[in-house]
């Protein structure tokens, strides 16, 4: 009797485009025909008690892959720690948490800046001359984000495109937190890391709130969630052909620590204001006594809470 394992036709791998995952020949190739990097941003945080922490990564890591097999390209290591808790996100977490406990993998605006700053550093040093970064995070993060690389962008010949997920659908699909945009993504990619028939709201002591979970949430489907991820891939497409169609010509240079250490010096002394290190225009004030009332005006090493150096 077979125990079966050799009737079994041979599993078909998909396509390796994870600079991980690659052997050197393979990267070099792939480079050599697409010489654009794909970066996904995400991190863990409350996306209510129905649905994984790590919606936000998946959905970067799952638009970065299948963009890359689709439209060529290497896909850099996932940064999985996002800024959170300063600025805006204070607010909202006293909105939508309160004071219970809530698991996020926080990074201050200026180690997440910082870090990817050198990871377009390292991408360029790689050899890349695109990156196409995808935030699974929203909210105003990209906007710092943009404001970066387009300083790095300025003094080296990498050409940088960076997308909030939902920025990829404006107009025809509306971007929310844990709600029926979300959750029809994650249904579509991890079915198994949702589980909608649990109750919105916790039931642990202090387990009050729902946890960050959207009012639509229910709505959501898998089928929903392909609409919008394909729409998602077919807007990356065209920034691969746009950005494919500009790097002719452009020369390498290796980027020194020391000129990665001016472009950041420079960033910062910029008069604008960051973006994640304040409230939103017109949002209401954190409350006096909020455990995250310290992050609504955030002022880290290098940088003011104006965007100003101190
Ligand atoms: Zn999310």
């Amino acid at each position: 009797m077979s125990d079966g394992s050799g009737s079994r036709p041979p599993q078909r791998q998909p396509e390796q485009v994870r600079w991980a995952e690659l052997l050197p020949r393979e990267l070099r190739l792939r480079r050599a025909a697409c010489p654009i990097a794909w970066l996904p941003l995400g991190l863990c945080e409350p996306h209510g008690y129905v649905a994984a922490f790590g919606l936000d990564t998946i959905k970067a890591d799952w638009l970065c892959d299948e963009g890359a097999r689709r439209f060529g390209g290497v896909v850099a290591p996932t940064q999985g720690w996002h800024i959170h808790e300063t600025g805006y996100h204070a607010r909202w977490l006293e909105e939508v948490i309160g004071e219970d406990e809530a698991e996020i993998g926080t990074l201050p605006p200026d180690i997440l800046l910082r870090t990817f700053l050198y990871q377009l550093r390292a991408l360029a040093n790689a050899g890349f001359r695109g990156v196409i970064a995808v935030t699974g995070h929203a909210g105003g993060n990209q906007v710092d984000l943009r404001r970066l690389a387009a300083a790095f962008s300025a003094r080296v010949p990498l050409a940088v495109e960076v997308y909030a997920d939902p920025e990829l659908v404006s107009g025809r699909y509306d971007g929310d937190h844990a709600g029926k945009f979300e959750i029809s993504q994650l249904l579509a990619i991890r079915p198994d890391l949702v589980d909608l028939s649990r109750p919105p709201r916790g039931d642990g002591p202090g387990a009050g709130s729902r946890f960050a979970l959207g009012g639509d949430a229910a709505e959501a489907t898998a089928d929903h969630g392909r609409i919008i991820l394909e729409a998602q891939l077919a807007s990356l497409g065209e920034s691969v052909r746009r950005m494919s169609a500009s790097l002719a010509g452009a020369a390498v240079t290796r980027v020194s620590l020391s000129k990665a250490e001016e472009i950041w010096a420079s960033f910062a002394s910029e008069p604008l204001p960051l973006v994640t290190a304040n409230p939103l225009p017109g949002q209401p004030p954190v409350s006096a006594t909020s455990k995250w009332k310290p992050g609504e005006r955030w002022a880290g090493p290098g940088i003011d809470s104006a965007g100003q150096r101190p």
